[in-house]
């Protein structure tokens, strides 16, 4: 009996030992699925549960639940991975044998990283959104909050959900709008990026919705130290932006295992072939989601659309085969503008984000890089899509590969 053990059963282990199990013949090939507990959270609800849209038990369901008959979930802390002996080691002395291995750790949110964020006013008068903990700090806080000047802040790229901080922005905005204090509030995204976002159409689109609202930007900005006592955030070049609240998203990394084992680069991301997502170093190890280094978004729709034709791919690998269905860095993002509209964003690496419709030409019935209320209504109704189709690693109706149609290009009209 051969073995594939799968580390991490977050959005992309989940999907892709569900997929694997329907492929993979139950006499031959044995499932195990690793994570350190039994709590699944949909992380893209941290957004709005500091709006009050969410309440935990919304965001979290065991993951047993999730995974599929005929797939082992094994809770523990994962130690080690010793590529050499083919085996993973648990902290609390286990030891599973593997054929193949699947790292689907993530990554997480390092505040510790950078000086004075974790100090003595984290969760006073700074906050992070990307965790549980964090974005129920962060509602209580903006419950009380009197106003002055919030500064949403990104440490360094990538992170995962890179819209993420974006959509906090607007829905601040929105939120002190509909409570008739935004004229008591100060917003300013700073970002190491030299704009909004990675990718320029995008990005020139979000400044002109940044302007619309009077919020100021401050880019190309590396913190070097934050001064909690004068709530100042320093930037490497000696740039010092005040704050009376902080919304940062600390540093992310993969998991720490992975450095121990070798296995990932500075950030504790793996590296991969970006077509088939198979290690550049190991021949029987690949990694999928936020933990691999691939030049694509890190984001639950990648972790999605890798995820056909990665168990193509591996079948194809294991029987000796070329592996022929290489992803293309296909992303897509639903971008929360407040007030009940939001922005849609589709690409891969080749292709930035570009305005026309999605997924079907003409009729949509979600816009690309337009806000409405239907994107609003889309990015709400993805949590029951997430539960129900994704994880359980059933067919979506859109395309794996990004498509040209519905988009509009030099010349073209969405058709
Ligand atoms: C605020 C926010 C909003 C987001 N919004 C969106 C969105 O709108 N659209 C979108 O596509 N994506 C969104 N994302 C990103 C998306 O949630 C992630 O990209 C996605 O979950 C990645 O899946 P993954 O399986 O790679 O990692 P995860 O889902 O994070 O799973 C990793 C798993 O590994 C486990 N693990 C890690 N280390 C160990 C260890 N040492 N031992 C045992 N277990 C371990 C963890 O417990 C976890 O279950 C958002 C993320 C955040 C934080």
């Amino acid at each position: 009996m051969k073995h594939v053990v799968i580390l991490g059963g977050g959005t992309a282990g989940t999907m892709v030992a569900n997929k694997l199990r329907r492929r993979l013949p139950r006499s031959e090939w044995r499932i195990t699925v690793v994570d350190r507990d039994d709590v699944h959270l949909y992380q893209p609800g941290l957004l709005l549960l500091p709006f009050g849209v969410y309440e935990p038990k919304d965001l979290i369901r065991p993951r047993d639940r999730y995974l599929t008959d005929g797939i082992e979930l094994v809770l523990g802390e994962i130690d080690r991975v010793e590529p050499g002996g083919n085996q993973v080691l648990l902290e609390d002395g286990r030891v599973l044998p593997y054929d193949q291995l699947v790292v689907a750790t993530g990554t997480s949110p390092r505040p510790a990283e950078t000086t004075g964020m974790a100090d003595g006013e984290w969760r006073r008068s700074i906050f992070d959104f990307f965790t549980l903990d964090g974005a129920l700090a962060l509602r209580d806080r903006l419950a009380s909050w009197e106003g002055g000047r919030l500064v949403v802040h990104v440490t360094e790229m990538p992170i995962k959900c890179p819209v993420a901080p974006l959509e906090l922005t607007f829905l601040a905005d929105a939120f002190f709008e509909e409570r008739k204090m935004r004229d008591k509030v100060e917003i300013v995204y700073v970002t190491p990026l030299e704009g909004p976002f990675t990718k320029s159409v995008a990005s020139a689109h979000l400044g002109t919705m940044f302007e619309d609202r009077h919020i100021a930007i401050e880019p190309d900005f590396y913190v070097e130290h934050i001064d909690p006592d004068a709530r100042t955030l320093v930037s490497m070049d000696e740039r010092e932006v005040p704050f009376d609240l902080l919304v940062t998203v600390p540093l992310n990394m993969g998991a720490d295992y992975v450095a121990r084992s070798g296995l990932g680069d500075e950030f504790n991301y793996v590296p991969v072939d970006r077509g088939t997502l198979l290690s550049r170093a190991h021949d029987n190890i690949f990694a999928i989601g936020d933990a691999n280094d691939i030049p694509a978004s890190k984001a639950g729709s990648v972790a999605h659309f890798e995820s056909d034709g990665f168990v193509n791919n591996f079948l194809d690998h294991v029987h000796g085969r070329p592996m022929t269905d290489l992803f293309d860095g296909h992303a897509n993002c639903f971008i929360e503008s407040g007030h009940g509209k939001g922005l849609l964003i589709d690409f891969n690496y080749d292709t930035e984000p570009l305005p026309g419709v999605y997924p079907y030409p003409r009729v949509g019935p979600l816009s690309l890089l337009r806000e409405t209320r239907a994107n609003h209504w889309g990015k709400l109704a993805f949590r029951h899509v997430y539960w129900n189709v994704l994880l359980r690693g059933l067919p979506m109706p859109v395309p794996s590969h990004m498509s040209m149609a519905g988009k509009e290009t030099a010349g073209t009209s969405g058709r």
